[in-house]
């Protein structure tokens, strides 16, 4: 087991996690993962889909280095939301690729990175696991949209395809993006600068949040279960989006520039 050990925050994704335990022990992140994948045979553990529902050979791995409960380690990937609230994992085996392509069809499932709220993040620098879902599109506390790419490389945060952990840690929150065959993205995220997000829009999030976390919503003096109401939202926006993408929608709405 590491001698420095941390507690996870109740909110908080895996890679964040154990980006600050990494930290405390005075590990880079390319060592720890080597600690979590080598067994004394000489074989790897796998590190795929971490954040989707890691291996049971995973999990145990990271109990036995940090002291967490296996539950703690898997609520703090995308098992959290499985059952409908808002995705559906079933038959998912991380050992098996095809059966990723399978729970992807469902449609809005998370793509690789996140996205954040810089002001949650130079306040505790803790990387929330909601940022992840694709319903997730405002901050609830700071009442602003979520910043979904790095304003200096481009891309989506933590979009990392050899390790899911960033190579260089520290109190600025680097990006840490690969860029081809220089040096990782050194943008701070703290410099991020989040729009105000619209009354409606803050109203949306909240009650998305209220059925993510369990609660019965209304709808039109009904009450809708959480997995009902999160896949009618899903539902929703995939028919506007299909409306708003015809050629002939501008005649109809006013569509941003
Ligand atoms: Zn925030
Ligand atoms: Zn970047």
């Amino acid at each position: 087991m590491l001698p420095a050990r941390v507690a996870i925050d109740p909110r908080e994704s895996l890679d964040s996690y154990l980006e600050r335990i990494a930290l405390v022990n005075d590990l880079t992140t390319k060592s720890l993962v080597r600690m979590l994948k080598e067994n004394r045979d000489g074989s790897s553990v796998s590190t795929a889909f971490m954040l989707v529902r890691p291996s049971d050979e995973l999990v145990g791995r990271i109990v036995d280095l940090t002291g967490l409960g296996a539950s703690a380690v898997e609520n703090s990937t995308l098992l959290r939301y499985d059952g409908g609230a808002p995705l559906n994992l079933d038959g998912f085996d991380p050992l098996d690729r095809a059966s990723y392509r399978a729970i992807v069809c469902q449609g809005w499932f998370p793509q690789h990175g996140t996205q954040l709220c810089p002001l949650c993040l130079s306040h505790d620098g803790i990387w929330q696991l909601s940022w992840k879902l694709p319903v997730s599109t405002v901050c609830p506390d700071h009442g602003v949209y979520l910043v979904a790419e790095c304003s200096r490389c481009s891309r989506r945060f933590r979009t990392r395809h050899h390790s899911p952990l960033r190579p260089r840690l520290d109190e600025h929150q680097p990006c840490g993006n690969p860029l081809g065959f220089s040096a990782p993205c050194r943008h701070s995220i703290l410099r991020e600068k989040p729009t105000a997000a619209s009354e409606g829009a803050i109203r949306t999030a909240t009650r998305v949040t209220a059925a993510i976390q369990g609660e019965e919503t209304s709808v039109l003096d009904g009450a809708l279960a959480p997995p009902a109401y999160l896949a009618e939202v899903r539902n929703l926006t995939t028919l506007l989006l299909h409306l708003a993408s015809r050629s002939r929608a501008r005649g109809f709405v006013a569509l941003p520039v």
